[in-house]
């Protein structure tokens, strides 16, 4: 096992990451930026490197600083957390290259998957059912054009680099196809340096469902279940929660199974999460995600398994100690994202935070990097915190949803709290038929 792990992260991940190293017995370095001096990652982790400025670039994407400090520090291996270089190959590559281990999959297989295109032609080839759209990247407006009257009007065209639900463009009526495609093009130029999209069927009323994955270095793959992510606005999500209200434990099996088997067959080393829609009874693989996600509290609510534990070890090359007999499902678990952002305008609120209070009781986990007297910098992601509940059924984890939200105080910034207060009084999220269109209609009409 590693002795040393850095941290090449911040907020609540880089937290999350330090507590499962405490656990089992890992040194920790936190790497930050100058605005990230005050985090707590930094406080609580054993040693701490300041690598570059405020922008991200010039820090936590900034790789010959953390691969710098992992070397002066004396780290074995690095762990990405999620956003900034969790996805990036050159990186995961770069790592290695330098003698240390990286803590998620080979190069190859975060290349595989980074580039949707080849991903959903990987997921095809392996036994996914894919949602229908182009043969690959489309290349003018008239082979666009050609496919979307072919398939169908809506069709959806999405950037094969793209990331965050950012670069989708909707295309109801063919005389807007042009433009749209335009634009599309340029948009995934400016925001990922690939111009390459393609188009895919636009579904009306699907379900986001993903399967959580694990793999091995000695050929075990495994799925721990899936998380409903439909609660979406501008296609980010909102609200997580596991099991979905609507997946027989049957087409769990089903869709579990089949999605233990293509990481098998891929060889993939690590944890990852399977995206798909989910429309009329039928799954329809979208995309893979190479790292551990946000939610992924939400799987660790309802096994009891600590994902991050398992991917140090699966990073350190043991064994994958669970497999289909010993893995049991208890209870259901819900997740919110709380952003400190306007909850009207959704307009990012950064700033000191002069009250705070977290809420308790049996079933309830908060996730956050975030204390009172602490200020939000202006720079990063306006995630500050996750408040994940577990309860026997649904209905007992929502009450206590309901109960947590009342129960939190974050004073001097403005939150997502109250959009969540509202959700969880809606018919449609209680009733768990909501798709991954609801909330965004729903709040229209607010
Ligand atoms: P990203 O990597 O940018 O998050 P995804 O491919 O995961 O992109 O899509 C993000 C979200 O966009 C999905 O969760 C879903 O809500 C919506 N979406 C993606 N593809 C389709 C589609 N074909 N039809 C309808 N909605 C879609």
């Amino acid at each position: 096992m590693f002795k040393k792990i850095l941290i090449a992260n911040r907020g609540e991940i880089a937290l999350r990451i330090i507590r499962a190293c405490r656990e089992i017995g890992i040194q920790t370095v936190a790497v930050h930026s100058t605005a990230d001096a005050n985090a707590m990652a930094v406080r609580l982790a054993d040693e701490s490197v300041c690598i570059g400025p405020p922008s991200a670039k010039d820090s936590y994407l900034n790789i010959p600083s953390i691969l710098t400090a992992a070397a002066v520090t004396g780290a074995e291996a690095i762990h990405p957390g999620y956003g900034f270089l969790s996805e990036n190959a050159m990186f995961a590559r770069m790592v290695e290259e330098h003698g240390f281990t990286f803590i998620g999959p080979k190069a190859d297989h975060i290349d595989k998957m980074g580039d949707k295109v080849m991903a959903k032609k990987t997921a095809l080839s392996l036994g996914l059912p894919v949602v229908p759209g182009s043969d690959g990247a489309v290349e003018s407006v008239e082979e666009g054009k050609a496919f979307a009257l072919k398939a169908g009007l809506p069709v959806l065209i999405k950037a094969a680099s793209g990331g965050g639900g950012k670069g989708m463009k909707v295309i109801r009526k063919i005389e807007e196809f042009e433009e749209a495609y335009r634009t599309a093009r340029s948009e995934a130029k400016a925001n990922f340096g690939d111009d390459t999209v393609y188009i895919e069927k636009y579904l009306e009323a699907p379900k986001h469902i993903e399967i959580q994955v694990f793999g091995d270095h000695h050929g075990n793959a495994i799925h721990l279940g899936e998380r409903d992510c439909s609660t979406q606005r501008r296609h980010q999500k909102v609200v997580e929660e596991g099991p979905s209200p609507v997946i027989s434990h049957a087409d769990r099996e089903k869709i579990g199974t089949l999605a233990a088997d293509v990481i098998r067959k891929m060889g993939y080393v690590g944890a990852g999460t399977i995206e798909m829609l989910y429309e009329n009874g039928e799954f329809y693989f979208m995309e893979m995600n190479t790292r551990i996600q946000v939610e992924h509290p939400v799987t660790e609510m309802i096994t009891g398994i600590d994902l991050i534990a398992e991917q140090i070890k699966v990073a350190a090359g043991e064994p994958l100690t669970l497999n289909k007999e010993n893995i049991r499902f208890r209870g259901h678990a819900i997740e919110i994202r709380i952003n400190a952002e306007d909850p009207q305008t959704f307009i990012p609120s950064p700033g000191k935070i002069t009250q705070f209070h977290t809420p308790g009781g049996l079933g309830v986990r908060f996730d956050s990097a975030i204390y009172q007297g602490y200020s939000i910098p202006p720079y990063y992601d306006s995630m500050v915190g996750k408040l994940i509940v577990h309860g026997r059924t649904r209905e007992e984890c929502i009450n206590r949803m309901r109960r947590c939200i009342t129960e939190t105080v974050v004073e001097g910034v403005k939150t997502t709290l109250p959009l969540h207060h509202w959700i969880f009084q809606q018919e449609e999220f209680l009733s768990g038929e909501y798709n991954i269109h609801w909330l965004e209609k729903k709040l229209a009409t607010r």
